[in-house]
């Protein structure tokens, strides 16, 4: 048995097959091919192939996220047939004898640069998709794609790090845990592994991939960090009795299901939860949660190949909407930069992309794209009970913009005889020290302030969320940062707004209590920590 410890982000036990995360960046080599014919035949059925696996996956999406989301699977499909990709690829196996994986490379870079040179912007985006569907057929001509496709066991995800994107990717019916070489316990990775209630590992260090291997079994610790690999006997049962005692403590807090958020002298606070997609609901109702708190809808970007329609935003929000019944649902607009990046925004590399181009930043210099998710959003908020809230707000007149722009959607909409409900709460996000120090200013423009404390707490402390190497430097109770939440509490309640917490600190019970004293109405969470606040909530006693 060999144990390896690194830290552990989502307390949980898991015991199972490793499944080593390969990443599909298909490093192409040309290789000369005598039997032309047979290469072509060989592409034929990767190409078979590689549809049937769309086919599977639309079929999927359009169970999980609807046909307008599922649509892309559908034109990726037809690409495949395409007749001028095709005779490209024939083309350059006939007459450079070369093997199919290569001729699919070079016709994926010359569609790809032809569509990026294109005017139009709808045409510019199927740039990603060639590159898209190529790298499938690719990964279908290698066998090792064949191996790895073969095993439908859930198994404990073993990987150097998971970028947000690759991780909403994955099948989550078949991750049991995640372990990762690298990573912080605040990236969006980790985030993604509390909202999805699997155990979860960060930062085992390089040993973690020389030292596992796919089909090998292994336990995880989500409590203490610890993965065993081939564990014995002895740790096996005692990781056996911790998942029992695990699950019984789970059992316990569903006993506070329907019991209401109050603390022992009768402070009532609302306890929300935080989603990355639509699928996430089932949890958040099944832990009773009063609503969604922060709906991060970047991840609608995140899972799509290309800038998500009006149409395809309308109906994700409108479902959330009407699955809540009533209850208030927070939708933050695109927080994409930084970490969370998709090809198709072309977002140019940077030295401190923390510090650069984002969200906020991006939703006001590319209006287009901001103009057509504030219409979904507008056009869903009839369905139920919607708040609107920005990310990454600096200044007044950040939030000025924005509000101009919501106006102008909303004239628009009047104009075209589309209905909104005049009730959509509008919130900023407290997530950088700016905007804590000016919320006398803030406040009044805004219905409410939700407190971010991940970018908070990177912001203040000058500490990067995504360097693991600086985790000993990062103090999340640090007193800076509960001033800064004090003093934004302080005037968004002068100024007649309500504030809640939406970081990860929202679910730190060791703090509920300040965090009650300091006048917090809302603490919102993953869906499986509801339930631990309310317990924490209903210990406290405000009086003494
Ligand atoms: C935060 O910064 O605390 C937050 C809730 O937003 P995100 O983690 O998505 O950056
Ligand atoms: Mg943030």
């Amino acid at each position: 048995m060999t144990t390896l410890k690194g830290k552990g982000v989502y307390g949980a036990i898991a015991l199972g097959r490793v499944s080593v995360f390969s990443r599909k960046e298909a490093s192409v080599k040309r290789t000369h091919i005598d039997d032309t014919e047979a290469e072509k035949a060989r592409l034929a059925a990767a190409k078979e192939k590689a549809t049937e696996q769309l086919q599977e996956i639309y079929n999927k999406a359009l169970k999980e996220v609807g046909e307008a989301n599922a649509q892309i699977f559908e034109i990726h499909m037809m690409m495949i047939e395409d007749e001028d990709y095709n005779d490209s690829i024939n083309s350059i196996i006939e007459t450079q004898s070369v093997n199919a994986e290569y001729a699919v490379a070079v016709t994926a870079d010359n569609f790809a640069a032809m569509f990026a040179a294109m005017d139009d912007a709808y045409m510019q985006a199927r740039s990603a998709d060639v590159k898209d569907i190529s790298n499938r057929i690719i990964s279908c001509l290698s066998e090792e794609n064949n191996e790895s496709a073969a095993s439908d066991e859930k198994a404990i995800i073993c990987a150097d790090d998971l970028a947000p994107s690759e991780t909403v990717l994955l099948d989550k019916d078949k991750v049991l845990a995640f372990v990762t070489a690298f990573g912080s316990s605040n990236s969006h990775t980790a985030i993604l592994a509390r909202n999805m209630n699997i155990p979860a590992i960060i930062g085992v260090g390089e040993e973690l991939l020389n030292s596992v291997r796919n089909g090998d079994f292994a336990a995880v610790d989500g409590y203490t960090g610890e993965i065993f690999l081939d564990p014995d006997e002895e740790t096996k049962a005692r990781l056996e009795k911790k998942r029992t005692a695990d699950e019984e403590k789970k059992r316990l807090l569903q006993e506070l299901k329907g019991k209401e958020n109050v603390t022992l002298d009768g402070r009532k606070i609302n306890i929300y939860a935080n989603i990355g997609s639509v699928d996430n609901i089932g949890a958040v109702l099944a832990n009773d949660a009063g609503g969604i708190g922060l709906f991060r809808s970047e991840f609608l970007y995140l899972e799509s190949s290309d800038y998500p329609t009006e149409e395809q935003q309308f109906a994700a929000y409108k479902r959330v909407l009407e699955s809540m019944s009533g209850k208030k649902v927070i939708i933050r607009t695109l927080d994409i930069g930084a970490d969370k990046q998709v090809d198709y925004f072309n977002l140019a590399k940077e030295e401190n992309p923390a510090l650069g181009y984002r969200a906020i930043r991006i939703c006001l210099t590319r209006p287009e794209i901001f103009k057509t998710q504030l219409r979904a959003l507008y056009r869903a908020s009839t369905y139920g009970n919607l708040g609107i809230m920005f990310p990454m707000i600096t200044s007044v007149s950040e939030v000025q913009q924005a509000l101009d722009l919501c106006d102008q959607v909303k004239t628009e909409l009047k104009a075209d005889g589309i209905e909104y409900s005049d009730k959509v709460e509008i919130g900023i996000m407290i997530e950088t020290p700016a905007a804590a120090i000016i919320s006398d200013r803030l406040a009044p423009m805004v219905n409410f302030f939700s407190v971010g404390t991940n970018d908070l707490t990177q912001y203040t402390l000058a500490c990067d969320r995504q360097n693991a190497a600086i985790e000993q430097f990062v103090d999340t109770h640090h007193e800076a940062i509960l001033r800064l939440i004090e003093m934004s509490a302080k005037n968004a309640h002068a100024n007649g707004a309500w504030i809640g917490i939406c970081g990860e600190l929202a679910a730190d019970t060791s703090l509920t209590e300040s965090f009650l004293r300091m006048g917090i109405d809302e603490l919102s969470v993953s869906p499986s920590f509801v339930l631990k606040v309310r317990d924490a909530v209903r210990r406290c006693d405000l009086s003494k």
